[in-house]
């Protein structure tokens, strides 16, 4: 539900109105006379809540969700990816109102015309071509949604993006620090900690962290009271799971250091 995603205040109320209006009150836009969006392309770093705002959002509009990664889509023979783009819309038509949520597109919807990624593999580009050609063929009144995610929106083709198609960008960045606080409640809520713990103190320290760091930092604190055979957490293992958490981080960028020099 809504309510387990932290922050991110305005990517719910912008996909509300994407993706939820439509299929609850179509009668809304027919009386305005302005076409339906067809879908949305989340973006952003990894572990940010792309998916866990599509699961939300389909919990809350009672749809079939569909789920389906770019990289399923990239098969050996030729015409396969393309047959189960195609099979993907037959599917959702059949299970109206439904919504499509697309993970890694860019794996698929890389740009042809070599920028960044340059996917030379001519099957690739015949399997995104099948799915602008199927994202084209539906009418916006058929109660199908697409719901794209990327961490990679640099290298994506236009043609996929252009309003038409994917209507709607939004953006997901990695949380503030109130936000931090927030997911960092969310994910504590249904563990024993001590009375008093400073939760604000804990989001403080994790500067430039993202939303599954933070259920991390949660999820090791937890860790650390177990290895001691407590049944409470307490202050002092969220501020050793922060140090372990953020230390992770430091050690990869190090060895990524090391690779690029
Ligand atoms: P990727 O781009 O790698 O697919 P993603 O943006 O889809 O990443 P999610 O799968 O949504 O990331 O997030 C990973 C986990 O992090 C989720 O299961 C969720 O528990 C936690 N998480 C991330 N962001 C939030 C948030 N804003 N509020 C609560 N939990 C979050």
């Amino acid at each position: 539900t809504y309510d387990m995603v932290g922050g991110l205040e305005k990517q719910i109320q912008e996909i509300k109105e994407v993706i939820e209006l439509p299929i609850k009150h179509p009668e809304l836009f027919e009386s305005l006379g302005v076409a339906q969006p067809k879908g949305v392309l989340m973006y952003g770093p990894p572990g940010t809540g792309k998916t866990l705002l599509a699961r939300a959002v389909a919990h809350h509009t009672e749809c079939c969700f569909i789920r389906v990664s770019g990289s399923e889509l990239v098969q050996k023979y030729i015409g396969e990816g393309a047959r189960m783009v195609r099979e993907l819309f037959v599917l959702a038509r059949q299970h109206q109102p439904s919504i499509i949520f697309m993970d890694e597109v860019d794996s698929i919807g890389g740009s042809r015309s070599g920028k960044g990624g340059g996917k030379g593999d001519s099957e690739v580009q015949r399997t995104m071509l099948e799915l602008l050609n199927q994202l084209d063929g539906f009418e916006p009144t058929n109660k199908i949604k697409v719901i794209m995610a990327t961490n990679r929106i640099d290298i994506l083709d236009d043609a996929l993006l252009r309003p038409g198609r994917i209507d709607r960008k939004i953006e997901f960045p990695n949380p503030n620090e109130k936000s931090r606080m927030q997911i960092l409640r969310i994910h504590s809520r249904k563990m024993n900690l001590m009375r008093g713990i400073n939760l604000q103190k804990i989001a403080s320290r994790l500067q430039g962290a993202s939303g599954a760091e933070c259920k991390a930092v949660c999820t090791e604190a937890g860790m650390f009271a177990l290895r001691e055979r407590r049944i409470h957490v307490t202050q002092e293992d969220f501020e050793m799971a922060v140090a372990k958490v953020m230390k992770k981080d430091s050690e990869s960028d190090e060895s990524l250091r090391k690779l690029w020099k």
